[in-house]
Parts: C-alpha cells; structure tokens; sequence
C-alpha cells in the first residue's frame, strides 16, 4: 500500500530530533556530525541562537501579510544584499527552482522590453542542475529529471560545461541568455574555471545578452565570498540564490542589475508567501553572522584546511578516491567505489556528507563549522574509506 507520505525520495531510516551547531541528534540518541547540512542549506548549522531568536521574535509578531502591503523586513534584506553585491534590486521567493524561474522570465521580459522578444532562449551547460519546476528540468536538461514528463519546455539549449567556443556557437538571433552554475552543485561540484566565467562576461557582450548565474548552491558565503562569482571578478546581469540564504528557512532571490529589475514592472511577477516577514526575519539573520567582519575569511580557512585535508585522505586511499574539487566549505571526493557506499559508511561513522552526479560525495558543512569539526570529519572519512575497500585490502592495510 502507498505510504500516506508520497514515496518520492529514497530516505535513510533516521529522524534528527534536535541539533547543535555542526551536530544533529537522532531520535535513538545517536550523534551525527553534519557536513550535509540539509543540502548546503543550514548555513547556521542547528539551533544557532541569532537565527531562531530572529524566527521566534517575528512569528509572535506577525508571519504572513502579502505582498499586498510593505514588508519592512524584506526591504532591509535586499538593501543589505544590494549593498554587498553586484546588484541593484531584489525579488524574493520561496525556493532555488523559484528564483531561477524568475531569472529566466525576467531575461526573456528585458529582451522583450528592448523590442527583441525574438530573443527568449538560455544557453544552459551540460551537468547542470536549475530545479524541478517544468520550465527548470529543461533548463536542466538532464533525461534523469525530465523522463515521464512530456516535451520539455522550449527556450533552452545546452552546451559542454567550461567550454568557451562550444558556448559562442550555440548563440543564435533567438538567444536571450546564460545560465551557468559558477560551481555545478548536484552536477558533482564541479568549478567553472576563471577564464571561462570571463569568458561569458566577453561573450555576453559582445552578441548583446544576458549572463545569469545560479547561485543556488554555491552562494550566500559557501565559497568564502558571498557569491561565487566574484571569484572571477566577473560582474553578472543577474544572480539566483536559495539554499543557504536564511539557514533552511525556505527562502529564494533573484538579484539583478537594473537593467533586468527593471523589466519586472508592477503585476509581470508575483508569489504569495515570497519575501514574507518570518522568512526575511531568517534572511536578516543570517546576514547579521555572513557579513560581520572575518566571517567570510574564516569560511575561506576553513575551507582551506578541509580541502587539504581531503587530498591527503584522497591520496591515502587510491583505491576509492580519485580526487578533490570544490572550493570553500563546497567540496567533492571523486569517489572510485559507487559514491552511494561512501555515503553509507560515512553514515555508518556518524557522519553525514551528500551524494552527487560524476559519483562524488559532497562535503558542504554549516559555514560555523569549528576547526576541530573539519579534523573529526576527516578522521571519520578516513574510517569511513576503509570500510570501503574490499577485504583483501583491508587486510593488507592492516
Ligand atoms: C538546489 C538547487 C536548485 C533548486 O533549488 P530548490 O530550492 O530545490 O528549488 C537550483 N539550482 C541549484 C544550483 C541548486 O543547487
């Protein structure tokens, strides 16, 4: 009989009953330490004391108005993430897939405005991930997620992630465009590199488009800077973020220049609960700890100790791991064993981490993570790689 729960996630058998910075604590008293953090979400980790005070505070004020009426605490929030990016504006919604909708409709508004509304494709790259919404798995467009689903949305091709000319010869008189991850998250964190995030920029205006990056994932101080694209000092058209953004509570952005915000004019776009008072109230938090000063330092060096962590790991067993990529608290394992074994015995450990495509597991860790943390995640990676290796390995290692 179908669970009354609709059956379409392959969850592991365990309830988290609370949690504690980079910890959760299961219903059965086991303690895990949590380098998943709800899909490089809990950016506060749990129970952090600023973000559920600021939660607490505005629910017993008020939670829903409607985006009939000001919300003041929306206001403040996209002040404060104008003041610390590329952007003019901001619109808020619920979630990733929501705020690249909103991307997408806004690039296809602009041309329209300019009198091109010929122009309404996006160049997407090959292992991307945008979303689950229609138009967002054909942005996709990955057959896993658009399988049974009918013909996809029109408006988007695709082309070889990091590949520049592959790029420009996709552009045609239809194309409206980018849409680039500046590290491919469910892809299997994989980096753009520098050149190719410049190389967009060139492209962009040189035929006249737009350059959207989806910072869904790998935003909101993940990398060590706000947005990952100031890596590359590139200056985007428009960026969409969620995951971290308000430490879990759900919560999405478009932020954009003026020249795309502004082509989203009174009754063009709207949502219900986006931009609310409880979210923002979350949102506001979580840059109170984002943008205080060192914050954004301290993820880097942690980051950096992680990551070198990883490759010694990497390089003691050979034999399930191949590699490391990422940058800041977003780092892959390219595992050799299947990356779902991995995450078993990872789990096993007391350690939670993420499977991703190109058979990596995903090390995104809350951003308040303690440097004796990352060292214990290692040592349970490390316990957790030799229960990976077949007997005979084990035995030679021993
Ligand atoms: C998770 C993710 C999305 C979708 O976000 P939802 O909140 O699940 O809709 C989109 N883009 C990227 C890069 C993501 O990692």
């Amino acid at each position: 009989m179908i669970p009354s729960l609709m059956p379409n996630y392959n969850r592991i058998d365990v309830e988290f009953s609370h949690g504690e910075g980079a910890w959760l604590t299961a219903a059965d008293g086991r303690r895990f330490l949590d380098f998943g953090a709800g899909i490089a979400t809990s950016s506060l980790g749990h129970g952090h004391p600023g973000l559920t005070r600021a939660i607490a505070d505005q629910a017993a004020k008020v939670i829903h108005v409607s985006n009939l009426y000001r919300v003041p605490q929306a206001e403040r929030l996209a002040a404060r993430l104008v003041a610390a990016s590329f952007a003019d504006s901001v619109f808020f919604c619920n979630s990733g897939a929501e705020a690249n909708e909103a991307l997408v409709k806004a690039f296809r508004k602009t041309m329209a405005r300019e009198g091109k509304p010929e122009r309404y494709r996006v160049i997407c790259a090959q292992g991307a991930f945008h979303g689950r919404t229609l138009a967002m798995i054909s942005a996709t467009g990955n057959s896993k997620y658009l399988e049974g689903f009918g013909p996809p949305v029109d408006g988007f091709d695709h082309v070889p992630f990091n590949n520049l000319n592959a790029l420009r010869d996709a552009i045609t008189p239809e194309t409206a465009g980018i849409l680039v991850e500046p590290i491919q998250g469910e892809g299997g964190i994989r980096p753009a590199t520098m050149e190719y995030l410049r190389g967009l920029r060139a492209a962009a205006d040189e035929f006249g488009l737009l350059l959207g990056f989806d910072e869904v994932q790998c935003g909101m101080g993940r990398t060590g800077k706000l947005f990952a694209h100031e890596w590359a000092g590139v200056v985007p058209d428009a960026v969409s973020t969620a995951k971290g953004i308000a430490g879990g509570f759900p919560l999405g952005a478009l932020l954009a220049g003026e020249r795309v915000a502004a082509s989203l004019v009174p009754g063009s776009h709207g949502t219900t609960y986006g931009g609310g008072p409880l979210a923002c109230a979350a949102g506001n938090a979580v840059l109170d700890t984002v943008l205080a000063p060192g914050f954004l330092d301290a993820v880097e060096r942690t980051g950096r100790r992680l990551r070198a962590g990883l490759e010694t790991l990497a390089a003691r067993h050979p034999d399930v791991f191949s590699g490391v990529r990422g940058q800041g608290l977003m780092q892959g394992l390219v595992c050799t064993v299947p990356n779902g074994e991995v995450q078993n015995a990872c789990f096993a450990e007391g350690l939670l981490i993420v499977a991703a495509g190109d058979n990596v597991v995903r090390l995104v860790p809350p951003l308040i993570v303690r440097d004796a943390e990352v060292d214990e995640a290692l040592a349970r990676l490390d316990a957790a790689a030799r229960r990976c290796k077949p007997a005979t390995a084990r035995d030679a290692a021993q």
